[in-house]
């Protein structure tokens, strides 16, 4: 960032500090470790709260071959983003009936199709476009979420989808499915779905489709189980350098570097006497004399309510903690006698090695995940972005 954008930066309530080059860094760490197979970036929900149009153009720059959302809406709005290869693949798998189908398949999207009734709009509205639909069959190894059922189901699946795909309906583009344990490798249910999907793979093309990627692994799988990579990995949180298994190991461990950077300026630093109630229902009182400082961030920015009294935040080079509730819009962190000047920069978290808490520090203390942790940053925070 040039001096001037810094300044101009420092005089936000708050922001999220969005570093694309270390998103690229871990599109291209995660391509070397799926050395054989496609890279989707997966940017739903506005990039993990990051910002997909702008993921979306670092991770294709940084070598993604795919795209991919949850909703059509989401898949839709990608397609209309400048700054994208016209011809850069989006998927999107979240539907219902009454979806925007026809619009997607004017968008040349990939459409994922769990069942009967998803296959039957898919075809319609390739119709009415007057070009094939470009259809993903997924199918449910084991999840017990989206996706057909083996067997009968499946098999009924299959068969719909040949007889459309030979009148040029369709084109079956993939088969795909999701994991529900990968973020505990070594857990019986991966081994059962890799078993599974081959299983339903294999049935899929001895009927006749001829998938151009076949797909299972999300982050997780992508770092800890190579033979789960097959054809494509659709990576989300890793491209976000937040590590799927923290237990297992930390960003830098994987090769990863935390994109979002959250921080405010303090909007107030103030003297209070020992005993003082602090926030709604006085969940902290100040053991005694003491400075506050006043974080304008709150629970309507995606600050975790249930980070209350334990959230972690980076005041002047040393660790502070909420004290007391999180409220809406704010929090008061005790700053125990120092006094930074107003508008000193609070950090909540970012990549750890300037010394701030990090995303699954904040994950521990609202007893929730990392994704969920940067995934909530609402609207109302800037994303600002460098190294673009
Ligand atoms: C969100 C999602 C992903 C990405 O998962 P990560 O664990 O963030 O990599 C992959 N596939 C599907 C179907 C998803 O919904």
């Amino acid at each position: 960032m040039s001096e001037r954008a810094a300044a101009r930066t420092a005089t936000l309530r708050a922001r999220a500090e969005i570093d694309l080059a270390a998103l690229r860094a871990n599109v291209r760490t995660l391509r070397a470790l799926a050395p054989g197979a496609a890279l989707m970036a997966v940017v739903k929900a506005d990039g993990y709260g990051h910002g997909a149009a702008a993921c979306a153009r670092a991770a294709v720059a940084a070598g993604a071959d795919w795209l991919g959302t949850a909703t059509p809406q989401e898949a839709l709005a990608l397609r209309a983003t400048a700054g994208l290869p016209a011809d850069v693949r989006i998927m999107c798998w979240l539907w219902t009936p009454g979806g925007p189908w026809r619009e997607a398949v004017e968008a040349d999207l990939d459409v994922s199709v769990s069942g009967m009734w998803a296959l039957r709009e898919a075809v319609e509205a390739a119709r009415q476009a007057g070009v094939p639909a470009r259809v993903q069959l997924k199918a449910d190894t084991g999840l017990g979420r989206g996706g057909c059922q083996p067997g009968e189901d499946w098999a009924g699946l299959v068969g719909e989808a040949l007889r459309a795909e030979a009148e040029r309906l369709i084109r079956v583009t993939g088969l795909w499915s999701h994991f529900a344990c990968a973020d505990e490798p070594g857990h019986p249910a991966n081994a059962a779905q890799l078993t599974r999907f081959r299983e339903m793979v294999t049935y899929a093309e001895e009927q006749g489709v001829r998938p151009e990627v076949r797909h299972i692994a999300n982050s997780p799988a992508t770092l800890t189980l190579p033979e789960s990579h097959f054809d494509l990995v659709r990576t989300g949180i890793a491209l976000y350098g937040i590590s799927p298994i923290p237990e297992v190991g930390s960003p830098a461990d994987f090769g990863l570097r935390p994109v979002m950077t959250l921080s405010a300026s303090l909007a107030l630093v103030k003297h209070v006497p020992g005993g003082h109630g602090v926030s709604y229902g006085h969940r902290y009182t100040t053991p005694g004399e003491t400075t506050l400082g006043l974080v304008p961030l709150g629970y309507a920015d995606g600050i975790p309510r249930h980070a209350s009294s334990a959230g972690p935040v980076l005041v002047d080079g040393k660790w502070r903690t909420v004290a007391g509730r999180i409220a809406m819009d704010q929090f008061v962190v005790d700053l125990g006698g120092d006094e930074p000047e107003p508008g000193a920069q609070a950090v909540l978290f970012g990549p750890g090695d300037r010394g701030e808490p990090t995303a699954e520090d904040w994950a521990q203390a609202a007893g929730t995940i990392a994704y969920e942790i940067v995934t909530r940053i609402g609207t109302r925070v800037p994303r600002v972005y460098v190294n673009e």
